[in-house]
Order: structure tokens, then C-alpha cells, then sequence
């Protein structure tokens, strides 16, 4: 007598999850496709539950279209992440073969979740600007709206008096970055504690912060775009209310209060480092700006082996910035340091581990670090 399995139940009708199921009957070749942006063409994101696992057993997982996806040479040495309680995230064998990606589990649990990378939740997110508003001495400043309605809350730190420096931080333009919001979840917590080797400075910042600019592409599970269809780190010159209300609340808070520094927080699907790009193509470039920009780096460099200036982006001909670019854009419009801050979805290679790859806890951390840096880069700004 035969006894049938159990079926595998796969899920992702929940915040940020995606996936479309092709066929689950067979255990040792789940068939899997990851499901476009809304209104757009791109897709890499994927997050999934799996329910009905066999303890013990090996499983087995295929991404059909992985090949077809936004960044496709991104999946060469990309392992996935699973977790059995959305709390532990860790890597999975993973395998692009040209065409699919590959991935196992040997399962402890019946239960478990699977995605592109360690997923920040917007019950996470509720909870990071609850703390930021009673722990943190932040208010919540302004509050944008996105396409579908979502709050996009403007938080700050200091009173908005005249003379002092404004440093801003925005993160998770591109939803499926869900590094950045993790990075902003350490700056808020590094601000929840008092730093003798800060308070000086920080008692002379307006510090800003918009955790999550792109909820909509957060909840629906994409890579790229928000609700209606637009790259918001494309928009920066033609923001309107209609297809990007994200991007236009960010560029008038910035108009009332200013900016003397910038970073936009990001995920890199290909390179496997954390690295920043900044303003050398901007047509208001100067040599002010360059010797700001390479100082931040040496210092960032002192404070962490989280970070390096090797790999990264190409440099940008002079005059040839993409000035679309939240990065290029505020650092044209205010003269001010500004950068594009990148972590990897694999690992940062300098200082790897094997087990989560770069995760959270290290983009928490990172944003720690930064936020240092920034605070030590104050008194040169202007
Ligand atoms: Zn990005």
C-alpha cells in the first residue's frame, strides 16, 4: 500500500510576499515563478511560506524565470534565505543554472518561509516609528501619502532652528531593498541611547528620516516600483501626484527645511559589497564636494569592515549625471554632500558570513556606523 504525502501548501498573500506556484506536487522540484511589479516589467523580490515540509526530507525548489528577471547575472553566487520563524534568517544551497534558480531545504520544521532577502515587515516598520516618536526624542514631522494611500512618515530629530546642519536619510525607494529600512531601524536605535562621543554634535543636527518611501511596493512583494509603475529613483525630475506622490512629498520637505547632507539607502542584487556612489557627474560638481565625499569614505572605512571602496558602480563622466537620481538630484539642487549608500543581497565579501550572508542585524549595524560618520563629517559641510 501506498501512502500519499501530504501536499505542500505555498502561500504569499501576505505583506511583501510573491510568488506564483507552477506545480508543488513533487517535493524534490517545486516549480516556482516569481511574479512581475504591477504595471511593470520587473521582478527579482520573492517571498513564500511553505507549508506541510517533511522533517528530515531534502526539498527541493525551482525559480523558472529567474533568468528573465531584472538583473539576471545577479542570481551567479546569490544563495536564498529561508527561516522557520521570521525571526532567524539564514542561507539556503542555491544554484543559477543559466535559465532557473535552484534552491534546497533540509527541513527541521513543517513550516517555512522563503525569500529574496531577510524581509522588513511593515508591522516592523509601525513598530520602528513608534519607537522613534517615544524612544528616540523624534516627531513626526509630515506625513506623505502613496498611490494607494499608504502613510510615508517624515521623521525628525532637533528643533528646526536656523543654523543648524540638516542631514537626511531616505530608504527603500525600491521596494524590494528591504536592507534599507533594517539600516534605518539602527539609526533610530543608535539614537534611543545616549553616546557621549555623539551628543555634542547631535545636539547641533536636524536629523531626517523617511524609513520607507515606497510602501506600496513593499506590501505587494516587488523589486522596483511602486504602485503605479514608476522606478521612484527615475523620478527626481518629474515627480507629479498622479504616479509619484513619494518622491514629490520627499523633494517639498526638503524645499522647507534643506539639505547640508544626503544619503539614500539602497540594495545591490549584484555586487557582493557594501559601497557608495555619489555626485562626480553632476554639473554643480566641485572640488568642495569631492574631498567631502572621499573623506566620508576614509572615515566610514576607520569605523567599519563593513564598508570599502574598491568595487562598486562606475564613475560618471563629468556633466553625465543621471540626474533622475534621488543622489544627483539633491546634490545638485543643494550643493551638499550626497550619496547613494548600497548593501549587497549576498554578502559583503570583505567580511563574510557563510551563514547569513549580509542580513538585518549587519545592515542595523551599518546604519549605526554611518550615522557616526555623519555626525563626524558635521563641522565640514559648509
Ligand atoms: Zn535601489
Amino acid at each position: 500500500m501506498t501512502l500519499a504525502l501530504p501536499s505542500l501548501d505555498i502561500r504569499a498573500d501576505f505583506d511583501s510576499g510573491n510568488i506564483q506556484v507552477i506545480d508543488a506536487s513533487d517535493r524534490q522540484h517545486v516549480r516556482l515563478a516569481i511574479r512581475p511589479d504591477t504595471k511593470s516589467q520587473h521582478f527579482q523580490w520573492f517571498h513564500f511560506k511553505v507549508s506541510g515540509l517533511i522533517p528530515g526530507e531534502v526539498h527541493r525548489f525551482v525559480l523558472e524565470n529567474a533568468g528573465a528577471s531584472t538583473f539576471s547575472r545577479a542570481w551567479q553566487g546569490y544563495q536564498a534565505v529561508a527561516s522557520y520563524d521570521q525571526q532567524d534568517w539564514f542561507r539556503v544551497p542555491s544554484h543559477f543554472d543559466g535559465k532557473a534558480l535552484h534552491f534546497e531545504l533540509s527541513s527541521t520544521q513543517p513550516d517555512a518561509w522563503f525569500a529574496y532577502f531577510e524581509p522588513y515587515s511593515r508591522t516592523r516598520h509601525e513598530r520602528l516609528v513608534s519607537d522613534a516618536l517615544n524612544k528616540a526624542g523624534m516627531q513626526l514631522l509630515a506625513v506623505g501619502r502613496s498611490v494607494e494611500g499608504r502613510d510615508i512618515p517624515l521623521l525628525r530629530l532637533g528643533n528646526g532652528q536656523p543654523g543648524r546642519r540638516k542631514l537626511w536619510f531616505i530608504a527603500q525607494q525600491h521596494p524590494g531593498e528591504h536592507m534599507a529600512e533594517w539600516f534605518m531601524e539602527g539609526i533610530v536605535e543608535r539614537l534611543q541611547h545616549s553616546d557621549p562621543a555623539l551628543a555634542p554634535l547631535l545636539a547641533e543636527v536636524d536629523l531626517y528620516l523617511v524609513p520607507n518611501v515606497n510602501p506600496d511596493g513593499a506590501f505587494h512583494g516587488h523589486l522596483r516600483t511602486n504602485a503605479a509603475g514608476r522606478d521612484l529613483n527615475r523620478a527626481w525630475q518629474d515627480a507629479d501626484a498622479e504616479t509619484a506622490p513619494e518622491v514629490l512629498f520627499i523633494m517639498q520637505q526638503m524645499e522647507k527645511y534643506g539639505v547640508d547632507l544626503f544619503i539614500d539607502v539602497h540594495g545591490d542584487e549584484e555586487i557582493p559589497h557594501v559601497f557608495t556612489a555619489a555626485c562626480e557627474g553632476n554639473p554643480g560638481y566641485t572640488p568642495r564636494i569631492a574631498q567631502l565625499e572621499q573623506q566620508f569614505r576614509d572615515w566610514l572605512c576607520e569605523q567599519t569592515q563593513d564598508f570599502q571602496q574598491v568595487h562598486g558602480y562606475g564613475r560618471s563622466q563629468p556633466g553625465q549625471a543621471n540626474l533622475n537620481l534621488a543622489c544627483n538630484s539633491v546634490g545638485e539642487t543643494f550643493d551638499c554632500l550626497s550619496f547613494t549608500l548600497e548593501m549587497p543581497f549576498k554578502d559583503h565579501d570583505d567580511a563574510p558570513n557563510p551563514r547569513t550572508g549580509w542580513n538585518g542585524a549587519r545592515s542595523a549595524q551599518l546604519g549605526k556606523d554611518v550615522l557616526a560618520t555623519c555626525i563626524r563629517i558635521l563641522p565640514q559641510l559648509r
